[in-house]
């Protein structure tokens, strides 16, 4: 009998799939990183798992502690399911502006959720920042494992996402894209490719390229930290878990260009993907065209493989609903009409 004595033992070994719609007139092989597919349907069981692990290793987290992060989103999952695995308390800090959807799903795997006013600035008591701090001091055996300057986030990537992109294209990947947000999924994954490749023949692809997308306005991308609306990538700081020297080339993409990309893959690829997959798509693939334009040979040999972070489930009533496509100008009055809006 083939099974896991948990859920938790099934994270990462995520599959690649090859992009066929959406890709059409390219050349290039772009293949995508399902990350939705681990348990807690993102690429953030990875790092929740590893920060655990080195916590406990370490004696920081003991027998019967509290886990206390800021988190409102794929992170809380993560530290959660794993947490419950192991017999540890999670109090998870999150704005009000999130979602009740959201904090249900914390609280749904057991994690308790402290919700903070948004309208406060950062140092006020009652901030998500002054809370969770103050939570983590005041609760006997809090560990608050800050995945924005946890080296154990990257280095969960380097140990699992990397290899196991080098072993599923028998080391024939010659870039690897993906949307930056604490920059743990670009700087771990990026760094082992880059040393596994350091010596490989420019006829065998070469020196792995990494590719770092990130949101129009965010600080990676030259911006000032002006407003986006796509979720869980970009920041308007420099966290320490991002190393900047590791990506080749970072590509800023708009929320439109992003929300109309992850758009495409659920109808055309049936990839049903948060935001930040359709950024970091949009990302490879106008890289793509742009390694086609410049150099052909190279584009047809190249093996393109991009990090899908998310599932769309939670953007249902954003991305996939066309009233609030519209509310923001990303939808023309006319565009996702269907048979019954005809009809009436
Ligand atoms: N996309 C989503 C939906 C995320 O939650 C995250 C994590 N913040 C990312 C992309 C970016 O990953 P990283 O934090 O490793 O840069």
């Amino acid at each position: 009998m083939k099974y896991a004595e948990h859920i938790s033992e099934l994270v990462g070994g995520t599959p690649l799939v090859r992009l066929s719609s959406v890709t059409e007139g390219l050349t290039a092989t772009v293949l995508a990183k399902v990350e939705y597919l681990n348990p807690g349907g993102s690429v953030k069981d990875r790092i929740a798992l590893k920060m655990i692990e080195a916590a406990e290793a370490s004696g920081e987290l003991r027998p019967g502690g509290t886990i206390v992060e800021p988190t409102s989103g794929n992170t809380g999952v993560g530290l959660a399911l794993v947490a419950q695995r192991k017999g540890y308390r999670c109090v998870f800090v999150c704005p009000d502006k999130v979602s009740q959807d959201k904090r249900d799903v914390l609280r749904a795997y057991g994690a308790e959720v402290v919700v903070t006013p948004t309208a406060v600035p950062p140092d006020h008591p009652d901030s998500y920042y002054s809370v969770s701090d103050r939570l983590a001091r005041e609760i006997e055996g809090a560990w608050k494992p800050n995945q924005y300057a946890n080296a154990n986030g990257p280095a969960s990537h380097y140990e699992s996402t990397g290899p196991e992109i080098w072993a599923d294209t028998d080391g024939r990947v010659t870039h690897v894209v993906a949307g930056v947000g604490t920059g743990g999924t670009i700087t771990g994954t990026g760094r082992f490719l880059h040393d596994v490749s350091a010596d490989r023949p420019e006829a065998d692809g070469g020196r792995v390229v990494v590719v770092g997308a990130d949101p129009l306005g965010s600080v990676y991308s030259g911006g000032d930290g002006r407003p986006y609306l796509v979720e869980g990538v970009g920041e308007d700081f420099w966290p320490s878990a991002y190393d900047p020297s590791v990506p080749d080339r970072i590509i800023a993409v708009s929320d439109a260009d992003s929300f109309a990309m992850t758009r495409r893959l659920a109808r055309e690829e049936g990839l049903l993907v948060g935001g930040s997959c359709g950024m970091a798509v949009e990302a490879a693939l106008r890289f793509a065209r742009e390694l086609q334009d410049s150099d052909p040979d190279a584009a047809a040999r190249a093996v393109i493989v991009v990090i899908l972070p998310d599932g769309g489930r939670g953007y249902l009533s954003k991305i996939f609903n066309d009233s609030w496509m519209r509310s923001y100008g990303f939808l023309g009055a006319d565009e996702g009409a269907t048979v019954g809006d005809v009809l009436r």
